[in-house]
């Protein structure tokens, strides 16, 4: 077999299909260098190998590699007219990871690998540039340093090794930047970093070119299982068995001077999905320099480097100076980069990341990949690219990603509250969004407080868990493209980069600007969409759903077959969902509307009557709340059907269990502190998960079902005088025979007519019930018989299928998923081998009885994509979830049809 995939010279043995076998890098380098575009020549050693390195053990894996990579150094050395190891006329390359999806900062990347004592002198006498040679053969130690001989920093307050070795230099001899290291400074660098190395591994560092490349090759594959990549994998649910592939290319040069450069730019804004070309530079550099933030980068439009100016306050003059656009300092490259982004583009007809090199005047590419983005840039290029003719409607609707929907429904500052904020200081937007929170200045510290702010100088690829957790994200260095800035973005959260103003202080854990101070702990909200850092805590509201958005929700409801609706409990609930499109309430419940002071007093009455005329009593004080109830819900509903489910907790769950509320009670109901507390002994129950709830209330207590069928009736007849129509669904929980149903569907309809009598009115409901007992499924064509419709409550449905308690399940859950017993939490994403199956059957059984019985879910698998899936395949009329996710399941829903 194939295990060494070569490219370059407008050729390729891969292409950009092949990410499974050459990772995302390797097959969009083959990719390019096919349709033309200038890609140093290479070669990649596939994921194929990595998985073998990781079965075989590294002598085997070498041996069976050796001879295809000398061959491809060989064509290497060829197309490029040099050679490998050689010391006249001496070839570099980078080794470089790359795994089926990006993950930005995952894998180590070594620069200028091949050189040593020797081959840097030949370097310098080959270009007739000795600083260059020295800086290409300092940096090398240095990564090969970190990356392969795992060179550490000695604390977290403590820099890279490398990086102090370096500051210290600077300090001495009163210089800012690296570029201003003189040759002899950049000699004894070299001669301190591999001290440095000596002293902390004890070893020598290596200096013959093949062993360079061995362990760099060696270094990649180890990296696959690195805590970071675990941590990324497990983050998104990657499998372990990818590998990672590795790429080995010439190297070419952003550091050879003043008419060289190193930058990334992306066809599109990955913040806002506005279409406008982007990115950013720095003049002799190299490799990461613009992405680790160690200078300020340059923009790369000039447009752009009007907008970062105004930011960061800087004079018109001294950004024509100090930091000019690449389209105004190299304009021939500048246009040859914007001829291969349209091209490259419409290539892959999405936006594109891309990294290049210019070196001495010649633009290289070096790599291109889809941007990561945020939710909201997310929609508004899939629309644009929709409308610019690159993409169809379904592809439009398939590429948003249901759950990244989620980033923007998240609430967003008070316009209101932001006039009075107090700024203390802007950065660069580098990813939208509203975040307030408490400031930590150190990654791994950032669930110290439920909402935080992480602060840093800047950030790394150490960094990526604890950014995960924080808030948001606030840097004093880096640009549009820096870690941090990247990195935010692919998780949609909020994070201003480039802050300059700010001073951070690790040891003293202090952030300061200007006169002012603050410390961990203090509160600061981050405007993402503007830059702007506020003092304190800033007021939010809840966002709307128009623009792109709204467009996305349009198409998706031209191809949905299955409807949404939501679960609300509160007139304000069902309106936020109707505003997301949500068409009907699936699951109202009730007994939230007793909690409140003045009713959880008139249910404890009900509650502790010994009679059923002292039930009633006590119930008829709680029916005009109940009917405002939901005459306030069908209101906000109006037009469309509310399911309401009748009361189904545990009484117990609605006395007092504490002394001194039992003696109030007491005292007000004019009764023995020892009747109260007889009565909660009494109601106590052993598993009340399984005792006397749902159904076996109603029908124990056909007085609760007697009202609450009242107050439903008497609302709906009370809005219809007033022209409103609503279309109330009772819903008998947990019902598990025929019979429990039967008595309950008796009660409510009894009731209704009565109703009717009296008001010498009437109106359409239905009568249905949820399953969510196995019983139930297995007797659903007996159920169907009388049931108008079902819903599935998959809550109670997995407890009960799996017999796991939801209330003690977090005990072993979580270790069930880590020792692979189970691969995720069956209460989030629904069990489609086992619940499924009961909904499948019982769904086709209640069908056989009564063909179109109205069959939907109210559980919370309602709001998640696989699951809603799930639900369309089995012929399911409608998904209800919580208001904030009916835009993401009107979505899913239309997915499942594409
Ligand atoms: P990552 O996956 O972290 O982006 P890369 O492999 O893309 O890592 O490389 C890190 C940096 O080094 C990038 O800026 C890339 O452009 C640069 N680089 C990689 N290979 C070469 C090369 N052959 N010549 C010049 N620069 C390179
Ligand atoms: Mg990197
Ligand atoms: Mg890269």
């Amino acid at each position: 077999k194939t295990r060494v995939f070569r490219f370059g010279n407008k050729s390729a043995d891969g292409n950009s299909k092949m990410k499974n076998l050459l990772g995302g890098k390797g097959a969009n380098l083959a990719e390019m260098s096919s349709i033309g575009i200038p890609v140093p020549p290479g070669f990649t050693i596939t994921t194929d190998v990595c998985t073998e390195y990781n079965l075989l053990g590294q002598e085997v894996a070498i041996d069976n590699l050796k001879l295809e990579v000398e061959e491809s150094i060989t064509n290497i050395e060829s197309l490029m007219g040099a050679r490998f190891g050689d010391m006249n006329n001496p070839l570099l390359v980078s080794v470089r990871s790359g795994a089926r999806v990006s993950m930005p900062g995952m894998m180590d990347t070594v620069l200028n690998l091949g050189i040593n004592d020797e081959v840097v002198v030949g370097l310098a006498k080959k270009t007739d540039n000795e600083h260059f040679a020295w800086d290409s053969y300092r940096r090398f130690i240095q990564m090969y340093g970190g990356v392969v001989l795992g060179m550490k920093p000695e604390s977290k307050e403590h820099m890279d090794p490398f990086e102090e070795i370096m500051d210290h230099l600077k300090e001495k001899r009163g210089i800012r930047s690296d570029t201003e290291f003189s040759v002899q400074d950049l000699k004894d660098l070299v001669y301190d970093f591999k001290d440095a190395v000596k002293k902390q591994t004890g070893h020598n560092f290596p200096a013959d070119p093949w062993e360079q490349l061995w362990g760099a090759i060696i270094a990649v594959f180890n990296s696959w299982n690195g805590e970071r990549a675990i941590y990324y994998r497990k983050m998104h649910g990657y499998p372990e068995d990818w590998g990672t592939a590795v790429n080995v290319q010439a190297m070419v040069y952003g550091n050879m001077g003043d008419n060289s450069a190193t930058g990334v730019c992306f066809t599109r804004d990955a913040g806002t999905g506005e279409n406008a070309f982007n990115g950013e530079y720095l003049v002799n550099a190299q490799g990461e320099d613009v992405v680790a933030g160690i200078r300020t980068p340059q923009q790369i439009t000039k447009l752009g480097s009007l907008r970062w100016a105004e930011l960061a306050r800087i004079d018109e003059d001294v950004r024509v100076k100090d930091y000019p656009s690449l389209e105004e300092l190299m304009p021939g490259s500048y246009n040859e980069l914007v001829g291969y982004q349209q091209i490259l583009e419409k290539h892959y007809r999405d936006m594109q990341d891309m990294e290049f090199t210019i070196q001495d005047g010649k633009l290289w590419i070096l790599q291109t990949r889809n941007g990561k983005r945020t939710g909201a840039a997310m929609v508004k290029i899939v629309v644009d690219l929709l409308n610019e003719g690159l993409i169809s409607e379904e592809e439009a609707l398939l590429r948003i990603e249901p759950n990244k929907l989620d980033e923007l429904l998240h609430p967003i500052f008070d316009p209101e509250a932001l006039k009075t904020a107090n700024i203390i200081a802007q950065g660069l937007p580098a990813s939208p969004g509203a975040a307030t929170g408490k400031i930590v200045f150190f990654a791994d510290e950032a669930n110290k407080f439920k909402n935080s702010i992480l602060v840093r100088i800047e950030t790394s690829p150490e960094d990526l868990e604890g950014m995960n957790l924080a808030k948001g994200i606030l840097t004093a260095r880096g640009g549009m493209t820096s870690h941090a800035a990247v990195v935010a973005r692919g998780m949609g959260k909020c994070c201003i980069s480039g802050a300059g103003a700010l001073k951070i202080n690790y040891k003293d854990r202090t952030l300061t600007v200007g006169e002012h101070e603050y410390h961990e702990g203090d509160w600061i909200s981050l405007n993402g969409s503007t830059g702007n850092i506020i003092e304190g805590k800033v007021a939010t509201v809840e966002p709307e759903l128009t623009g792109e958005f709204a467009e996305i929700m349009k198409l998706a409801d031209k191809y949905a077959i299955m409807q949404v609706r939501t679960n609300a409990d509160t007139p304000n609930d069902a309106r936020i969902a109707r505003g997301f499109g949500a068409q009907g309430i699936g699951l109202t419940r009730t007994e939230h509307m007793f909690f409140e002071v003045d009713r959880i007093k008139a249910m404890r009455e009900m509650i502790l009557a010994d009679t059923v005329k002292g039930r009633k009593q006590a119930l008829n004080g709680l029916l005009p709340m109940q009917r405002s109830d939901f005459e306030g819900i069908f209101e906000a509903m109006e037009g469309f059907p509310v399911t309401i489910r009748l009361l189904d907790p545990p009484l117990h769950e609605f006395v007092p269990h504490q002394l001194a509320t039992q003696k109030e009670l007491a005292d007000e109901m004019h009764i023995s502190l020892m009747a109260v507390k007889n009565k909660v002994a009494e109601l106590e129950e052993f598993n009340p998960m399984l005792g006397h709830r749902g159904c076996r209330l109603g029908n124990t207590y056909p007085e609760i079902t007697e009202m609450q069928t009242r107050a439903i009736i008497e609302a709906t007849l009370n809005l219809k005088a007033k022209g409103i129509i609503s279309k109330p669904e009772i819903m008998v929980p947990l019902v598990g025979t025929l019979k429990e149903f039967e008595m309950q569907e008796q009660i409510i309809r009894n009731t209704a007519k009565t109703v009717f009598e009296e008001r010498h009115d009437t109106i359409d409901y239905l009568v249905g019930t949820m399953i969510e007992i196995p019983r139930a499924a297995l007797v659903a064509d007996k159920i169907a018989q009388k049931a108008d419709f079902f819903s599935f409550g998959t809550n109670d449905l997995t407890q009960m299928t799996f017999g796991y308690s939801r209330d003690d399940a977090g005990k072993f859950l979580p270790i069930y998923i880590e020792k692979g017993i189970l691969k995720v939490d069956p209460f989030e994403v629904l069990d489609q081998e086992g619940v499924g199956e009961l909904i499948k059957m019982a769904t086709e059984r209640g069908r056989r009885v009564k063909p179109n019985l109205k069959v939907g879910i109210c559980g919370e698998h309602g709001g998640e994509p696989s699951s809603i899936e799930f639900c369309y395949k089995t012929g399911m009329n409608y998904v209800s979830c919580s208001p904030f996710r009916v835009p993401i399941a009107r979505l899913v829903s239309a997915q499942a049809v594409i």
